[in-house]
């Protein structure tokens, strides 16, 4: 693709990232097939190319417009588009790009009901307690809301010991929703004499803000992290929420510091940890299991079959599913901004995932537990709950 860039635009990094980005892409559409709001619509500026070309007009033009806002905020970041790149487009760091512009120039600002909710996540005690009082009247609020208000929340029970070089990160509503997933990860490692300790519950790695195009929000989070957590005292840091693993793994290229790419280089999705090890069946009373690989960690960490291969090997049968590329709809904040497309896209990977009868769904971030387990007719659990 041509590109004419404004000069001063080009003088920074971020101008002659855009550029290279933008230049890959051959036009070809490719990418179309599989992005799920292009199926879901059919309108091209609903798909990667035509929202690359909108990104393109944007910075080329520096002027904001409110059409180029409501198809990049119709998109999931899901980045099954660069999965299916022949080129190496790498469309997310370029939609990254574009919403900054946008965000910038006034379009684009988050609900109240994220700014709530990223407010909320860096204070898990708030969350927890915002969660119980809004139980009892979730009936009355709006449906997003009222689906998260459908989990109790709780605590962890396992306990690290401090100077492990093993980090759990906890992650911030994993830490109140499914506290659980995190205890069975440490319940695997004690069996196996591996210490490890956690990071504290409010260290959200900034995903959230990210995803709801906040990007200086998001780096000073990053910055906050990278600080606190110290990685020269680290070995490795396992993410048991895939959400959280793919944002922890571009700490370098975000903060574009020696000490950021320090800390991402040690940063691991608990399924890489786990792979060589062997496990029994936990769940003796299933078989049958649905598998959602999330995005961020089929599209965005690239780890497609592992977990497929552990659970096979631990004794589950893996039904067939259609779209297994697809989104679920979760998209980190995309189901508060965009209700209806997100619960289209919920409905599409349901009817997949229960088309061949399996008695549960397993995934591998808290987002997409939440999002599906609301409406799935089984139980969705993390594929971590399996293993024993
Ligand atoms: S598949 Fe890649 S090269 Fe082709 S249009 Fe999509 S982003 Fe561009
Ligand atoms: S990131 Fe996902 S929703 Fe966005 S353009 Fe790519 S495939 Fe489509």
């Amino acid at each position: 693709m041509q590109t004419k860039l404004p000069a001063s635009f080009l003088e920074t990094e971020t101008g002659r990232r855009a550029d290279q980005i933008l230049r890959r892409c051959v036009h070809c559409g490719f990418c179309n097939a599989t992005c799920p709001t292009y199926l879901e619509r059919g309108d091209e500026l609903d798909g990667p190319r035509g929202r690359i070309y909108l990104i393109k007009d944007l910075l080329e033009s520096g002027t904001a417009n409110p059409v180029a806002a409501n198809h990049l905020d119709r998109c999931l970041t899901c980045r099954a588009c660069e999965t299916t790149c022949p080129s190496g487009v790498e469309y997310g760091e370029l939609a990254e790009i574009g919403r900054d512009v946008l965000r910038r120039s006034g379009f684009s600002k988050p609900s109240w009901m994220t700014k709530l909710l990223l407010v909320l996540v860096r204070h898990p005690n708030w969350l927890r307690l915002i969660m119980r009082l809004g139980r009892p009247v979730r009936f009355i609020l709006p449906a997003s809301l009222r689906e998260t208000l459908a989990y109790l929340p709780r605590r962890g029970e396992s306990v690290g010991s401090d100077n492990a070089s093993v980090l759990i990160m906890r992650g911030c509503v994993q830490s109140v929703v499914t506290p659980e997933v995190n205890d069975h990860l440490a319940g695997l490692l004690q069996t196996r004499g591996i210490a490890f300790r956690f990071s504290d519950e409010t260290r959200c790695c900034g995903g959230m803000e990210l995803h709801a195009g906040l990007h200086n929000d998001a780096l000073n989070q990053m910055h906050s992290n990278v600080r606190a957590l110290d990685s020269s005292r680290l070995q490795t840091v396992i993410s048991t929420a895939s959400g959280c693993g793919v944002t922890l793994k571009e700490y370098g290229r975000l903060l574009g510091s020696d000490e950021g790419r320090a800390f991402s280089a040690k940063v691991v999705d608990a399924v890489e940890y786990l792979q060589t090890f062997t496990f029994t069946k936990k769940r003796k009373d299933v078989t049958r299991v649905a598998w959602h690989p999330p995005c961020t960690l089929q599209h965005g960490q690239r780890l497609r079959g592992v977990v497929e291969s552990i659970l096979t090997k631990t004794g589950y049968e893996l039904v067939p599913v259609k779209d297994v590329h697809l989104c679920c709809g979760s998209a980190g904040v995309y189901s508060i901004e965009q209700p209806e497309l997100s619960r289209q896209l919920r409905q599409r990977k349901i009817d997949s995932l229960m088309a061949n009868q399996p008695e549960l769904i397993a995934t591998a971030n808290v987002g997409c537990q939440m999002h599906m387990g609301t409406v799935a007719d089984v139980p969705v659990v993390h594929w971590l709950e399996l293993l024993r």
